[in-house]
């Protein structure tokens, strides 16, 4: 995130998202140390909106020039591990590299993790951030308990028997201040990564690739059909299935054609550590800014085919903006504004280049050939899609909406992107 000099008319504190396309607004950023102090600047704030490690590519985390954005990476960075009963109470500024950190040293894991450990938890499951695997939901799926700092300052816990629970999770940021989350851990396991290249898009059977690992991924420019990479992590506690649709790579690869694999996890099948395997960059490397832009839409997967099929059919309109494309698959879940709510789900990424009137007309395309399969977009990256396309894609907004309405009735926490995003 950079930050601008404060101006002395106007919105007080001016700073971009971590890809430099957003430009946030505010009549002040907070850094509050302590919980008491965090309370009392909600209590007091008209406005507020949280800012997690800022790796959304839309405005999602805009507070408005007069409100309040708050950081919480000034707040002990808490990661409580309960060997016992194999859960994690993780701190709401805390990211998945500390958290994978913190929990493999105390021979635990989670289930997936994103292509990106710099990410903080929160932030992630505010927008149904997921990795891939046809077994595996959203990062939201382990979460069990949610403590959230409401509007007037008072701290509301909704775990996973209160009926709320569907709404608390992934909540993009409405309905308050998420201090902490509790999630269920699994034992230690370790992944492999075996990486192939040139799957055919003729003949693909994608249920037996996306379910040839406990994740997978393809990527591809869209410049010729089909996929540049195949990227299978399998655990090693689990069958290594043969593989004869592609060629095993012979190099080292990024997912952008071209690009150095220096800042990638291991790969050529070598096992280690889940946490240092299932994303597909390495922690220790710190990005400080992208040159990208992100969209990514979810897709029923029963749809898997005729969606790739659409987009090889826009791939020439597609492929001068992308860096790449990744599809991934995501299993069903039940947080009611999660992107993979009640839907097995095939996802569809775009790395773009960083252009943003180059690329928004694309998306528009994109947008345009998935209609027919019902797209949810990803509520941290570039869409084009009307609100109200977006929220019949919701059917238990209504439900969101009034837990809205009881944790925050004045929309302390609402801004134009979740205006939108609920119709009111
Ligand atoms: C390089 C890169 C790789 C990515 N890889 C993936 C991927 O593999 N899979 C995927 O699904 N997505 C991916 N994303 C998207 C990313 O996971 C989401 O944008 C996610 O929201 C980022 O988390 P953040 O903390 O940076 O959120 P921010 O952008 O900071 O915030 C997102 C939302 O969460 C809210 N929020 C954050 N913290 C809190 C809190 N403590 N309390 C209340 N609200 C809060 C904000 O107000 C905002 O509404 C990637 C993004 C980048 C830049």
């Amino acid at each position: 995130m950079a930050e601008t000099v404060p101006q002395t008319a106007g919105p007080r504190w001016t700073g971009t998202n971590w890809a430099g396309n957003i430009t946030f607004a505010a009549r002040e950023l907070h850094r509050p140390g302590t919980l008491d102090a965090l309370r009392a600047l909600v209590a007091d704030a008209a406005r507020v909106r949280v800012l997690g490690s800022g790796h959304s590519f839309n405005p999602i985390a805009e507070p408005g020039a007069h409100g309040v954005l708050l950081s919480l990476d000034a707040l002990p960075a808490e990661v409580d591990v309960d060997t016992a009963a194999r859960t994690v109470r993780v701190g709401g500024g805390v990211r998945y590299a500390e958290l994978a950190r913190r929990v493999h040293a105390h021979g635990l894991a989670l289930a997936n993790m994103a292509s990106l450990p710099h990410i903080s938890v929160a932030g992630s499951v505010a927008t149904g951030t997921h990795g891939s695997g046809v077994g595996n939901g959203p990062l939201a799926a382990p979460v069990r308990e949610v403590e959230i700092v409401a509007a007037d300052g008072s701290t509301v816990v909704v775990g996973r028997d209160d009926p709320r629970f569907g709404g608390a999770v992934t909540s993009l940021g409405a309905l308050g201040v998420v201090t902490a989350l509790t999630l269920d851990l699994e034992p230690d396991y370790r992944v492999e990564q075996h990486l192939f290249t040139e799957l055919p898009l003729d003949g693909l059977d994608f249920e037996a690739v996306a379910g040839a690992a406990y994740s997978v991924s393809l990527f591809t420019d869209w410049g010729a059909p089909g996929f540049r990479q195949v990227w299978l992590k399998r655990r090693t506690d689990q069958p290594l299935a043969a593989f004869g649709w592609a060629a095993p790579a012979t190099v080292a690869l990024h997912p952008v054609p071209g690009m150095p694999a220096v800042h990638c996890t291991e790969q050529f099948g070598v096992p280690g550590p889940w946490h240092e395997r299932l994303p597909h960059f390495r922690a220790e490397f710190t990005p400080s800014s992208g040159q990208e832009l992100q969209s990514e839409y979810l897709l029923p997967r029963e749809h898997a085919l005729g969606v790739l099929h659409a987009l090889d059919g826009i791939r020439e309109t597609v492929s001068p903006v992308l860096q790449t494309c990744e599809v991934r698959t995501v299993a069903a879940d039940e947080q009611w504004l999660s992107p993979a709510y009640g839907r097995d789900s095939v996802a569809v990424h775009f790395t773009w280049v960083e252009d943003t009137a180059a690329v928004l007309p694309v998306v528009r395309a994109v947008e345009a050939a998935l209609e027919p399969f019902a797209p949810r977009p990803h509520w941290g990256k570039v869409f084009e899609m009307p609100a109200a396309v977006v929220r019949g894609r919701y059917p238990r907004l209504g439900d969101f909406t009034a837990l809205v309405r009881e944790l925050d009735p004045a929309g302390k926490f609402t801004n134009a992107f979740v205006r939108d995003a609920l119709g009111s």
